[in-house]
């Protein structure tokens, strides 16, 4: 086929995809075309990943990283014996939210400074706001302990606020330093810095490995894109920087004490059946590098037409809690994505425009951290939303006499997912049929999905609910049994959730607690009528606009 090209390590004798450990231990290889391009390095790492350190700098930026392409593949000896005295000093690299080895720039910046800590932090805040995703994390602890290991060094788990935690690990080891990626909101360190610096080290906090760095795709002015074609189009022009190799490590003189990976808080603050749920899960980095090789492999051309029908499990990647965790890195999928479309296969572009969506949400919460409690178009902050109550609760265990809703509901209760054209038909009964405040939404979903992610949620709703920057207008309002018949037209979705002698039914009869006493033979009435329903919503936005216009 023309223009094909194979990537080492390029399909296997069997035509299959290459294995996770393959392409993890492979020396960094960027493609020809941007390795010869002079000063690239600088305009993709360099300067801009300055940049976006510099806007954050609350903390002691590190020097841009670079790729290093001299990197071998990882593989014995075990242990790095290689460095010189300044570099054996120890240093910790604090996991957050990156549960990975490939890939992993705050990881790789420590590797080369000295002798590694690996320390992930069990923060109660996050099993309290949201359990699903931080018992999602727990669950990639043992495969990257696991991963670690076969390195010669281990992960150390402590449990506890994050500045407390790193400030004592730092006084127990003698480190000198700790390295960290970015956290989500991108601002608010402050604590964690002034933490570190008491315990005697320096805290270098490294950006994530995102498609590109924040605020780097801009307008021609110079400006935020509020719009994602012409984000999708700027990215799309932009280098994307290669995957940084799992480096080699070196094992520090004692290892801290560990409390290991067991997370009973996030288990019960999920307050259902949690073995349930982890039927679902397939936790860890090999796991999510096997999961992108499969999706390779099956996607075609129809991928974009096939995306939005719920009962195609197989039809997206299913990476969203894997790239949420930080199990896989959205550049290792975007470089994997592009060698599989140069081998022919079809749909790529579309899955790529996907994941830039991510980045797009990113992009907006850096430069709008509040985006997650306030509408991103200010005057919709006094939209007549209504609030939380038995509407709400209704909707949440999936009880509204609306077959896509309720599926869809039951679905994110009982796996911790739910497809992406369900989560818009759900978000938009909820606040547009329901008129209930999209922050309702947003919140029950922060505490249920395994995927939650703070920037893509809080895009996504304000999205749905009409009040974000390039959202779906208030007054197209999804009917969602017409949603049912176009895009899950044999039922196959709605029976799995609602037909009480199905698997899904009954999981997510399992998955409830006792008290909500579920019935899965229960023919609910819907709640609202439909076009009543659309119909207050339109009055309502129409009120709203002519007062919006009067104020003016
Ligand atoms: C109301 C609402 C809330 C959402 N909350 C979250 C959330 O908390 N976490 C989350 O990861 N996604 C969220 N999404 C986006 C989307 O539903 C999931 O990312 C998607 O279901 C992932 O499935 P997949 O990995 O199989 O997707 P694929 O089709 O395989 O796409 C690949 C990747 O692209 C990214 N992507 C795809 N669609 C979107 C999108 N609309 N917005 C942002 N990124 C996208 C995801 O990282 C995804 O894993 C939300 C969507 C809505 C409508």
């Amino acid at each position: 086929m023309p223009g094909r090209r194979k990537e080492p390590p390029g399909p296997g004798p069997d035509g299959a995809r290459p294995s996770a450990s393959a392409i993890r231990d492979r020396p960094a290889r960027p493609r020809p075309g941007i390795r010869r391009r002079k000063g690239w390095r600088d305009r993709t790492q360099g300067q801009l990943s300055g940049a976006v350190h510099a806007r954050n700098s609350a903390i002691s930026p590190m020097r841009p990283l670079a790729i290093r392409r001299d990197m071998k593949p990882f593989g014995p000896p075990r242990v790095n014996r290689g460095l010189n005295t300044r570099q054996a000093m120890t240093v910790i690299c604090w996991f957050r939210r990156v549960l990975r080895l490939d890939d992993h720039p705050a990881l790789a910046a420590a590797a080369k400074n000295g002798a590694v800590i690996a320390l992930a932090i069990l923060d109660p805040a996050d099993a309290a706001a949201h359990p699903a995703s931080a018992q999602r994390q727990a669950m990639a602890l043992p495969p990257l302990d696991a991963g670690l290991r076969a390195r010669g060094s281990r992960l150390i788990v402590r449990r506890g606020d994050p500045a407390t935690v790193l400030a004592q690990v730092v006084r127990d080891s003698g480190a000198v330093a700790v390295h960290t990626s970015q956290g989500l909101p991108f601002a608010g360190d402050d604590g964690l810095q002034a933490a570190v610096a008491g315990a005697g080290a320096v805290l270098h906090v490294h950006p994530l490995a995102d498609l590109v760095p924040r605020g780097s795709v801009l307008t021609g002015s110079g400006t935020r894109f509020k719009v994602f074609t012409p984000f999708w189009r700027a990215l799309r022009r932009t280098p994307i920087a290669e995957p940084l190799p799992a480096p080699r490590l070196t094992a520090p003189p004692a290892w801290p004490a560990s409390d290991g990976p067991d997370w009973p808080e996030a288990r019960r603050a999920m307050d259902r059946g949690w073995d349930v749920v982890a039927r679902h899960v397939r936790a860890g980095e090999d796991a999510a590098l096997d999961q992108l090789e499969a999706f390779l492999n099956r996607i075609t051309a129809r991928y974009a037409e096939g995306r939005n029908r719920p009962a195609d499990d197989d039809a997206t990647s299913g990476l969203s809690d894997a790239l949420a965790v930080g199990e896989i890195s959205a550049r290792r999928i975007w470089h994997r994505a592009m060698a599989a479309q140069q081998d022919g296969q079809g749909g790529i572009e579309d899955f790529l425009r996907e994941l830039a969506w991510r980045d797009f949400a990113r992009d907006l919460f850096h430069a709008s951290p509040n985006i997650d409690r306030t509408c991103w178009r200010p005057e919709w902050n006094d939209f007549p939303w209504r609030g939380d109550g038995p509407d709400a609760e209704a909707w949440r265990r999936g009880r509204t006499g609306i077959a896509m809703v309720d599926a869809g509901m039951r679905e994110l209760f009982a796996t911790g997912r739910m497809h992406n054209r369900v989560r818009m038909i759900a978000a938009s009964f909820l606040v547009k049929h329901l008129m209930i405040d999209w922050r309702v939404g947003l919140d029950w979903f922060a505490r249920c999905l395994t995927d939650w992610d703070a920037a893509n949620n809080a895009m996504n709703w304000q999205w749905v609910a009409g009040c974000g920057p390039d959202a779906s207008p208030f007054f197209r309002v999804f009917n969602p049994d017409t949603q049912g018949t176009k895009f899950d037209a044999r039922r196959r979705y709605r029976d799995l959730w609602l037909d009480p002698d199905a698997v899904g039914a009954q999981e997510f009869a399992d998955a409830a607690p006792r008290s909500w006493r579920v019935d899965p033979h229960d023919r609910l009435a819907p709640m609202v009528d439909l076009d009543t329903g659309r119909q207050r919503a339109l009055d309502a936005y129409g009120r709203f606009k002519r007062r919006d216009r009067a104020a003016r």
